[in-house]
This record gives C-alpha cells, sequence and structure tokens, in this order.
C-alpha cells in the first residue's frame, strides 16, 4: 500500500506507521511476521545509510526491491516498501521501478542549493512513476560505535526551512531533526523537542518523520506521535536485537548439522532464531507506536 494512505491512516488513528529497517529475507520475512501478528500496518524496506553502495547499485536495490514487492504482496496487512537513504539521486532513481514505493535520499551535509535541486529532481521523476518521496531538512547528530555522539554534524530542522524546502521540491513527506539521533546503542538518551514538531506540523501540510528510533525511549516517541509524527524509522537496534540472538544461535550448543543451522528455516536455523528474536522486538515497537490491530484496510 501507498505510504501517503499509510500515514493518512495514522494521522487520523493518532498513531505511527513503523519503517523496520531490514538488511536479508530473514530479517523481511521477520519483519511481515510481527506486523501480521499485530495486525499492524508496516514499512519494510532497506537502506543505504551503512551499506556497500557497489553492492547496492550493481544488482542490491533491484534484488532487495523485488523481495520487498513479492512479500508485501502476500501480506495479510497494509504494507509500504521504501528505499530509504539512498546516497545520491543516482542510486535513489535506480529504485524507481524497483518494486518499492517510495524512495528518500541522505542528505546530510548537503548544500542548499543541492538539497533543492537533487530532491525535487527525485520528486519529478518519482511522481511520475506514482512514487512518493520522502524528504529531510535538518541534520541529526550520530552515535559513534564508541558511544560518542557527533553533534557537529546535526542540524535541528528550522520551520522556515521546511517550509521552504516542502514547497520548493514537492515532496510528499517530511524527515525532521527535533534532538533525534541516529545508530544509537546504548543506553544514551537524547532529548526529543516535542514544540518544534508541532511548529513544523502546523506550517506544512506534509506527514512528518522521525528518525532514530533505536534510541529514543517510548515516551518520547509517543510525545512525537501526539506532537504529529506519522512514521518513525528503526534500523540500528533491530540490527542489534538480531546479532545478540544470532550470537547465541551459533554458539557451542547449537549443533553441529550445517544443512539445518543454515538456510533450513526450521527451527534449527540460526536466522530463522534470530528473526523469531527480531520479530519479538518489532511487535513491542509497534506497540508502542500504537500501530497494533490498525491493519483495518
Ligand atoms: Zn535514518
Amino acid at each position: 500500500m501507498g505510504l501517503p494512505e499509510l500515514l493518512a491512516d495514522a494521522a487520523k488513528g493518532r498513531y505511527a506507521v513503523g519503517y523496520f529497517e531490514s538488511w536479508d529475507i530473514y530479517s523481511l520475512e521477520a519483519t511481515i511476521a510481527a506486523a501480521e501478528a499485530e495486525r499492524s500496518p508496516v514499512i519494510i524496506g532497506i537502506g543505504g545509510l551503512s551499506a556497500n553502495h557497489e553492492w547496492l547499485s550493481s544488482v542490491g536495490v533491484e534484488l532487495y526491491g523485488a523481495a520487498c514487492a513479492a512479500l508485501a504482496r502476500r501480506s495479510s496487512v497494509p504494507t509500504g516498501i521504501l528505499f530509504n537513504e539512498a546516497e545520491n539521486f543516482t542510486e535513489a532513481a535506480a529504485a524507481l521501478g524497483a518494486g518499492y514505493n517510495s524512495v528518500m535520499m541522505h542528505t546530510q551535509g548537503w548544500s542548499w542549493d543541492r538539497l533543492i535541486a537533487d530532491t525535487a529532481a527525485l520528486t519529478a521523476a518519482a511522481h511520475g512513476l506514482g512514487i512518493t518521496v520522502e524528504g529531510e531538512v535538518g541534520a541529526l547528530a550520530e552515535m559513534s560505535i564508541d558511544g560518542q555522539i557527533d553533534t557537529s554534524i546535526g542540524a535541528m530542522t528550522e520551520v522556515s526551512q521546511a517550509v521552504d524546502f516542502v514547497k520548493e521540491t514537492g515532496v510528499d513527506y517530511l524527515a525532521v531533526a527535533v534532538g533525534n539521533v541516529h545508530f544509537v546503542t546504548s543506553d544514551y538518551v537524547p532529548t526529543i523537542r516535542v514544540d518544534r514538531i508541532h511548529e513544523i506540523g502546523e506550517s506544512v501540510d506534509v506527514p512528518l518523520v522521525l528518525h532514530g528510533g533505536s534510541g529514543t525511549p517510548a515516551d518520547q516517541m509517543q510525545a512525537a506521535i501526539a506532537a504529529g509524527i506519522t512514521k518513525i524509522n528503526v534500523g540500528t537496534r533491530l540490527k542489534h536485537v538480531f546479532g545478540n540472538a544470532l550470537r547465541e544461535a551459533v554458539g557451542p550448543d547449537s549443533g553441529n548439522d550445517p544443512n539445518l543451522l543454515f538456510g533450513s528455516r526450521l527451527p534449527e536455523d540460526v536466522n530463522t532464531r534470530a528473526g523469531q528474536a527480531l520479530t519479538t522486538e518489532i511487535r513491542r515497537l509497534m506497540q508502542v507506536f500504537g500501530s497494533s490491530g490498525k491493519a483495518t484496510r
């Protein structure tokens, strides 16, 4: 299902639809399993932020889009498909017609002129194919692997910028930087500026998106939703949960039959076991976002 319908329903129902970033067939299927178990709308897809761009451009974007589209067709809940945080226009454009119904570029650090020109070009190309575009103005701070927060690259979304950006580019949704942080793996607690979300929401007529869902506590996510956020992105936390479960699954007690351990999809399959942990975590997040039970279409 298209994101416009998903997010319009979320705005009406005062909840947020999660974009749960996946990276392989196991994590993708685990995401859909969570949505079906919760009877929740969901947005599936892959992102370019920490991916190998050679793989993405040679085959990854196309391969993953086809897998997402096949699963979305069979999904029993409303399912949107996003190619998240492409490195540039060319990588985002490769996703058009490849199975995704929405695309986004990671534009952090771009000049205003490039941001407007490339986003407007992507929007024009995407809209011609009935595909929607998520834009971003402002930039998230990032947590490095040693737990340090780099705020130097972060820039809070200004209301006037948001208004100009939406008007000049025609984006369908707007990701905002309001104190949210990318890549959080520790117990660091960001401070989400709920007042700023509210101000931006009053000033633009597109749905608002919160990235950095991994490190934002439940109460702050719910306050952000109350202020107008209708889509929340989670990536890092999911890889963390999957990784921990996988490490446990491949431990000394996991057995010796490689045909069972890898690729069997049977209970012994280590990736299936990690996927079950992922499903549990995504179900918990759907309950936090209030999207559980909202798969009414
Ligand atoms: Zn993000």
